[in-house]
């Protein structure tokens, strides 16, 4: 292939990038992207692609225009709305580039069609809305072998990672399954701020030319997390997970089939603890912890010297007003344990208070304010953070982390507010 004189002008600012050039140009309209989902994320990442000059774009979507959509939904006008969402989104792409071809499938991506739609395009990009179709697109692009970038959003916060099957870590191996039905707000119960879904689909089409082009660093075995009202980009590092259902080394999930999110009755089971998977918020937590709390923690760390003291803070949107102390039953200055009964006693006595668990705290009477080796193997409650209150130089050092997959990442923490 080789580019006419109307294509060299168009792609004019990619050509004369070192890293695209000619030749890369020639890759990008020579590749294929299948797009799942024309919404939030799909239709910045449409636009984007269609003039990036990307040869095959593929849009499966069942959907219509909703008004409701239009807030975010930006390859639809309000002229669209009551017509087929790949029929909108289609036309704007060729009238944006008519060298694209667009390939339209209204229908559902399902267990049935899924291997046999993907089959045809280099890369996808998950931008459908619920949790069943995002485990869907992570199992599909498994089985069938290609990359896939795969972002969600609700509120102020987006999260989004790149995978390559067989070399990186995988969708499941960070969320094994699901969350019960209704723990996880969606947007239209939660909202969601327009503009997020544009910033997060255009993140995710930027891995697609990159992985057309072969070039730079794709967002690989690393979650990013955006936080639009505090304006932080985070990454947290992430590993392939040997007990992964679905690309570890025993395998549950050996075909596709379609998820059903489980009514959430998890509560009882596991004890009075909050329900597993918060999702959207698990890698972005932030502990502010109240005066009377802090000192009550720290006073608590000193008398328990030279042992480790534990226990527990609760509360409700991050801020811990309720502080609990509990018995180590190891009576050990290296590592402590709880005891259940104590520790539910705490939680149901929060949940009459109307909060929730949000941190487990311990005490390090002579080591730094880092999760040991012990702490990491002990972190397995979802959804909290672990406070280590360090007395070793003399002056309190506090410090909180979130645990996924035996991988600390320090989370922000404000003392005494
Ligand atoms: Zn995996
Ligand atoms: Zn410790």
């Amino acid at each position: 292939m080789s580019l006419n004189d109307e294509q060299i002008e168009r792609y004019s600012r990619h050509i004369i990038l070192p890293e695209v050039g000619g030749a890369g140009q020639e890759r990008l309209l020579a590749g294929s992207v299948l797009i799942v989902g024309a919404g939030g994320l799909g239709s910045p990442a449409a636009l984007y692609l269609a003039a990036a000059g990307v040869g095959h774009i593929g849009l499966i979507d069942a959907d219509e225009v909703d008004l409701s959509n239009l807030q975010r939904q930006v390859i639809h006008t309000t002229a669209d709305i009551g017509r087929p969402k790949i029929v909108s989104a289609s036309e704007k792409m060729n009238k944006i580039n008519p060298d694209v071809k667009v390939t339209t499938i209204k229908q559902r991506l399902t267990a049935e069609n899924a291997l046999d739609i993907i089959k045809d395009y280099q890369f996808i990009i998950d931008g459908t809305d619920n949790f069943p179709s995002k485990f869907l697109v992570a199992d599909a692009c498994h089985f069938a072998g290609k990359p896939y970038s795969h972002a969600g959003i609700l509120r102020f916060s987006g999260q989004t990672i790149t995978v390559v099957p067989g070399h990186s870590a995988c969708y499941r191996c960070l969320f094994q399954r699901p969350p019960p039905l209704n723990a996880v707000p969606s947007c239209s119960q939660a909202g969601v701020l327009g503009v997020l879904a544009g910033v997060m689909g255009c993140l995710q089409a930027t891995e697609a030319v990159k992985y057309l082009l072969n070039k730079g660093k794709l967002l690989t075995d690393n979650l990013l997390v955006y936080d639009a009202l505090e304006m932080s980009f985070r990454k947290v590092p992430l590993k392939k997970n040997k007990n992964c259902p679905l690309c570890g080394e025993n395998p549950a999930i050996t075909a596709l089939k379609d998820e059903e999110q489980k009514a959430c009755d998890s509560r009882e089971e596991a004890g009075g603890m909050p329900p597993p998977h918060t999702m959207m918020v698990y890698h972005n937590m932030k502990l502010t912890i109240k005066k009377e709390v802090y000192n009550s923690m720290i006073e608590a760390a000193l008398e328990a010297v030279p042992l480790e003291a534990c226990g527990l803070l609760g509360g409700n949107d991050g801020i811990a007003t309720e502080f609990y102390s509990l018995n180590n039953a190891d009576a050990s200055s290296e590592h402590y344990s709880m005891i259940p009964e104590e520790q539910f006693a705490a939680i149901k006595k929060m949940r009459q208070n109307g909060n929730r668990m949000l941190s487990i705290w311990h005490s390090h009477p002579a080591s730094p304010a880092r999760m040991s080796q012990e702490d990491i193997k002990l972190a397995f409650t979802p959804g909290i953070v672990y406070t280590i209150v360090s007395l070793e130089t003399g002056t309190p050092v506090v410090r909180s982390f979130e645990v996924h997959d035996g991988i600390p990442v320090e989370t922000e923490t404000i003392l005494k507010a």
